[in-house]
C-alpha cells in the first residue's frame, strides 16, 4: 500500500506552550498524537516522552526488556500476527508510562504529569490502534467519518451509562476529566483493535483541541471536500476559527492505491 501522511500543530491563542506531541514515520506506517497534561512545562516532556517511546521500540528495535511471546509448543497454533502487533502497541504504551514515571523520580517538579495517546501502524493490508485517554482516531471512507476510538473520560463512561446525553457531555465543565492515562494513571490497559484497511482510506489522529470545538459532522464535512494534503492543516485553521483555545494537532494517514 502506498501511504502517505501530514501532520498539523498549533499552540492556540491562550497557551504558551504546545503540550500536544506527534509522530508521522512514514517507512515504519507508525503514527502517533499524545496530548500531555502537567505544569511546569511537564506536560510536553510527557506527550515527548511517550511518542519517542513508541518509535524506539517499535521501529528501534533495541529493547532489551521485551516481551517475545512464547512458542505455545505441543503443534498448538501460535498467536497471528495481528494479535503480536497489538500485544507490542500494548507494551510500547506501557514502557512510555515507565519512562515517564522514571522522568518524575528524577525531577519532583513533574510530578503529576501525564499525557494521552493514539497510536495507528499499518501493517501490510490491516491497520493496528492504540489508545489511552481522549485523543482520538478516525476513519474516513466513502464520505463518510467514524470514529474508531472510545475516550476514556468521565463523560464517556455517563454517556455510557445513559446518564448525560452526547450534547451535554460536550459542554459540561468536566469534559476533560480522564479515567485513563500514559503516566500519572500508572500502569496503562490500552483499547486495541485491528481492521483493514481499503485504498482511499483516511485515518486522522488529533488531540482533543479539535473535537472540543468541532463536532464530528463537522470534521466529516471538511474532510469531504479537502485534498489529503491540506487535510490537517485545514482542520486545526477550523478548530481555531470555531473559538478553540487549547493546542490542536492534527495527523493525516492516507492509505493510497497499491500501483500509486
Ligand atoms: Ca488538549
Amino acid at each position: 500500500m502506498h501511504i502517505e501522511a501530514y501532520a498539523a500543530t498549533d499552540v492556540g491563542p491562550v497557551r504558551e506552550q504546545n503540550e500536544d506531541a506527534w509522530l508521522v514515520e512514514l517507512d515504519g506506517g507508525l503514527f502517533a498524537v499524545a496530548d500531555g497534561m502537567g505544569g511546569h512545562a511537564a506536560g510536553e516532556v510527557a506527550s515527548s516522552i511517550a511518542v519517542e517511546t513508541v518509535r524506539e521500540i517499535l521501529l528501534g528495535n533495541k529493547d532489551p526488556e521485551e516481551t517475545v511471546l512464547a512458542d505455545p509448543g505441543g503443534g498448538k497454533q501460535g498467536p497471528d500476527q495481528a494479535d503480536i502487533l497489538r500485544e507490542r502497541l500494548r507494551y510500547a504504551m506501557n514502557q512510555s508510562s515507565v519512562r515517564i514515571r522514571r522522568e518524575i523520580e528524577r525531577r519532583p517538579s513533574y510530578a503529576g504529569m501525564g499525557t494521552t495517546l493514539v497510536v495507528v501502524m499499518v501493517d501490510e493490508d490491516q491497520v493496528h490502534l492504540a489508545h489511552v485517554g481522549d485523543s482520538r482516531a478516525y476513519l474516513f471512507r466513502n464520505d463518510r467519518l467514524m470514529r474508531l476510538t472510545r475516550d476514556h473520560t468521565v463523560v464517556q463512561q455517563e454517556v455510557d451509562a445513559g446518564r448525560l446525553t452526547p450534547e451535554l457531555a460536550r459542554i459540561v465543565p468536566h469534559k476533560n476529566i480522564l479515567t485513563k492515562s500514559v503516566g500519572f494513571h500508572g500502569p496503562v490497559d490500552p483499547d486495541t483493535s485491528t481492521r483493514a484497511i481499503e485504498p482511499g482510506d483516511i485515518f486522522l489522529l488529533c488531540s482533543d483541541g479539535l473535537t472540543d470545538p468541532l463536532e464530528d459532522g463537522e470534521i466529516e464535512a471538511i474532510c469531504c471536500k479537502t485534498h489529503p494534503e491540506d487535510l490537517a492543516q485545514t482542520l486545526v485553521n477550523q478548530a481555531l476559527r470555531k473559538g478553540g483555545d487549547d493546542n490542536v494537532t492534527v495527523v493525516v494517514v492516507a492509505i493510497g492505491d497499491e500501483d500509486y
